[in-house]
């Protein structure tokens, strides 16, 4: 039979300037804009996607820039069922930190909500300043997965969001 699925809230989290506005709005856009503002108001997209033929809707939160201040506040994590956490590949410091996200995520999550790391800015492979193997013994530590994308030209961007829909499934 088959299985009815539920639209999905997502929370997106990270330092910054990591690129979570940039990463949303390729995703559900397709685009991406180099100006894009650094407060804006909270948003809330929502995007269907297929996942082997089971279409999923993903209700993704994105930040208004609270992330500069200090913690998030219960409303943006309640009843997520799925969350990305965002660093800068060219910005140890983002990596370090993402560690505080993950901990306040687990805090206000059930533990078997499926987290994924994105490594963003990818594109800057010059710049690079965490290797992929440390970002992936990272990801594992937390029961989560990598995966290295670019919101500037889309790398990663799609597998992101099908990898999370499709552990977001197999939870409902
Ligand atoms: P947020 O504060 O985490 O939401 O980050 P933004 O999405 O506002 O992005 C911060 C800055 O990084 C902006 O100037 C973006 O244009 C830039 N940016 C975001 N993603 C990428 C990316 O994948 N590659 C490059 N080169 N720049 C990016
Ligand atoms: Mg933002």
């Amino acid at each position: 039979m088959e299985k009815k699925i539920s639209p999905a809230k997502v929370v997106v989290l990270g330092e910054a300037r990591v690129g979570k506005t940039s990463l949303t709005y390729r995703f559900s856009s397709g685009t991406f804009n180099e100006h894009q503002p650094s407060t804006v108001d909270a948003t809330c997209i929502e995007k269907s996607i297929n996942v082997n033929g089971n279409i999923v809707k993903l209700v993704i939160w994105d930040t208004a820039g609270q992330e500069r201040y200090n913690a998030l506040n219960q409303v943006y994590y309640r009843g997520a069922e799925g969350a990305v956490v965002v660093y800068d590949a060219t910005d140890l410091d983002s990596f370090k930190k993402m560690n505080q996200w993950v901990t306040e995520l687990k805090n206000y999550l059930p533990a078997e909500i499926p987290i994924m790391i994105a490594g963003n800015k990818s594109d800057l492979y010059n710049n690079i300043a965490i290797q992929q193997e440390e970002a992936k013994k990272y990801a594992k530590s937390q029961n989560s997965q990598f995966v290295a994308t670019s919101a500037k030209t889309g790398t990663g961007v799609q597998e992101l969001f099908t990898t999370l829909a499709s552990r977001i499934i197999q939870n409902q």
